[in-house]
């Protein structure tokens, strides 16, 4: 039935299924390819309402994900469990709070504190479809505490689909505890993807993904799969942080392929590793210990396939402006050639 109709059946607005969608939890039973118009199957009333019902109980996406494949009761108890222990610590912390204001101001916060060593950024991020592609199957997170670019591939909706659903799971995941999330993060792309990559129209769909995330200690934690990078540039030096995984990659790394024949390769897109293609993914994770002034950029190949690294290091050198700089970088890499999807995430520590 066409999105108006279910709408109206599940209850639930065309805005939010569209949402939905986009978070890979419902993905319509069909797309129309010339017109763009979803349609549900009668199948999907029940998950879409359910789907609804954890949202508003306020369980996370990664959870909705797993409960949709295995459904169960038992899993509600136990969130059930969990909101009344959140609920009895948050009343705990409302008295601490009541008593430290009772008890005057001068207690130090160990709120604070905590706040001091954390890294914030100030990221700007920018994406072009290029001069050749028909879609832009590239995806950007830009917040200031996590950073990402993810680089989908498949057929029809296949690569925007699984870019935007890593995207969605690594924030959804993130929240600056520790390297672990990110990676946690991405292992539940990687099944979401997978699990998905089966429905009509997005057979053999997958992504690369390669985030940094603000960690406690002026620490940043950097993953990555596939061919996406992150370069740290400090006092001018440009510094590769990521191993690409791809077969040219893997072959200089063996000494068998030379950076200037791996450039030229023909085969230079084909990946080692991807999210959505297996069950399990091998995650490259590290932490890096950053400064203010330093300056993070995450990109897709169709930036650095483009442009040389001393021209990407002189760009990122060029303005104090994170936006600019993305902007640049982009505006360089299609007028090179635009052979690809081009993303660029600029991201300054700025304490
Ligand atoms: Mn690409």
């Amino acid at each position: 039935m066409p999105i108006g109709e279910f709408s109206e059946r599940s209850g639930l607005s065309a805005k939010r299924l569209r949402s939905y969608a986009a978070a890979g939890l419902l993905v319509p039973a069909a797309v129309d390819s010339s017109s763009g118009y979803r349609y549900y199957g009668p199948g999907q009333l029940r998950d879409a309402q359910l789907i609804d019902a954890l949202r508003a109980a306020g369980v996370p996406l990664v959870d909705i994900f797993s409960l949709l494949r295995d459904p169960s009761t038992e899993r509600l108890e136990e969130w059930a469990e969990l909101i009344d222990i959140d609920a009895s610590q948050r009343q705990d912390a409302l008295r601490a709070a009541r008593r430290l204001i009772d008890a005057g101001h001068d207690v130090p916060s160990a709120i604070e504190t905590r706040e001091q060593t954390m890294p914030v950024l100030t990221a700007a991020a920018r994406t072009d479809i290029g001069r050749v592609r028909e879609n832009n199957e590239d995806v950007a997170l830009c917040l200031d505490h996590v950073v990402a670019v993810a680089d989908g591939m498949g057929g029809h909706a296949g690569g925007e689909v699984a870019a935007a659903l890593a995207i969605a799971l690594i924030d959804a995941a993130f929240t600056g505890q520790s390297v672990d999330e990110l990676v946690a993060g991405v292992r539940a792309a990687n099944r979401a993807i997978a699990e998905r990559a089966h429905t009509a129209g997005l057979e053999g769909m997958g992504t690369t993904i390669c985030a940094a995330g603000a960690v406690a200690g002026g620490l940043v934690a950097v993953v990555n799969v596939g061919d996406s990078r992150a370069y740290l540039l400090r006092d001018g030096e440009l510094r590769q942080l990521t191993d690409d995984h791809s077969l040219t990659a893997e072959l200089v790394r063996r000494g068998e392929l030379t950076e200037a024949e791996a450039a030229e390769h023909p085969h230079r897109n084909v990946l080692t590793r991807a999210l959505g293609v297996g069950t399990t993914v091998d995650v490259d994770s590290a932490l890096y210990e950053v400064r203010p002034g330093d300056r993070l950029l995450l990109c897709t190949d169709g930036l650095f396939n483009e442009l040389a690294a001393d021209e990407i290091a002189a760009v990122l050198d060029s303005t104090p402006d994170a936006a600019a700089v993305a902007d640049a970088l982009v505006d360089r890499a299609v007028a090179h050639g635009g052979h690809d999807n081009v993303t660029a995430v600029v991201a300054d520590i700025r304490r």
